[in-house]
């Protein structure tokens, strides 16, 4: 065992490999954290390309409709055509050519209104092809980076093992009494344990520290925590 100067200062160091440990943790879990946002925008696009295929859908099938229209439209006028060749008198010959002209100009409309969806058809097309090199060029993104991760992840687990070996190393040469009080401080105290003084205030919590607290913690007599956060104090050899 050694002297509690000593343990101070493996503690300091046990207290760096914390905050390393800490931090890699922190880079091992945003990782995927951060590939649920892909994966997110991912489905929005595919759900996007969904919905422009079924307007597409919805457009031929409205088209479709206005072309059976159009043609029974063409079967009626050559339905009249042919009763205007047996007709007796020039009324019923005038009645039929009133009921083709009036065909003739709902055909019109008719007409108009296919071409319109043709071209709502055409928009849709591009805008679906659009969309499917979007997600084909997403769908590779991610494939990318999943690769990208997956290395990642097995350097940062690496140093992450190898951390935590170092700590092991460190912890076993520190008085054990003297490690688990640093523990229990440190789960309360947001990862900071033990805190030099500087200017005579604790480097935890900023409290202005009295003379003969500074004094002990100069001297290493025993363990010296701050009153207010609890976190064991110590002072820097250049201080
Ligand atoms: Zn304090």
């Amino acid at each position: 065992m050694t002297g509690l100067a000593d343990d101070i200062k493996l503690l300091i160091q046990v207290q760096d490999v914390d905050a390393q440990i800490q931090s890699l943790d922190a880079e091992i879990k945003k990782i995927p954290r951060e590939m649920d946002i892909h994966y997110k925008s991912f489905k929005a696009k595919k759900d996007e390309l969904a919905a422009l295929e079924s307007e597409l859908v919805e457009i031929q099938k409205d088209r479709k409709l206005k072309e059976v229209e159009l043609d029974s439209g063409s079967e009626s006028i050559n339905k009249y055509k042919t009763q205007q060749y047996s007709v007796k008198t020039n009324k019923e010959y005038t009645s039929l050519q009133h009921e083709i002209g009036e065909i003739h100009e709902k055909n019109s409309v008719l007409e108009d209104e296919i071409l319109l969806f043709m071209e709502q058809a055409d928009i849709a097309h591009e805008n679906i092809e659009k969309k499917t090199d979007e997600i084909k060029l997403e769908n590779e993104k991610i494939e990318r980076e999943e690769q990208e991760n997956k290395k990642k992840i097995n350097r940062l687990e690496q140093e992450l093992q190898k951390k935590k070996e170092d700590r092991k190393n460190l912890v076993a040469t520190i008085n054990d009494a003297f490690v688990s009080r640093y523990e229990r401080i440190r789960d309360l105290k947001n990862g900071i344990g033990i805190v030099n003084i500087s200017d005579g205030t604790c480097g935890g919590c900023n409290m202005e520290l009295p003379p003969q607290v500074i004094n002990n913690a100069k001297t290493v007599k025993g363990i010296t925590v701050c009153e207010r956060c609890s976190r064991i104090l110590y002072v820097k050899e250049s201080d």
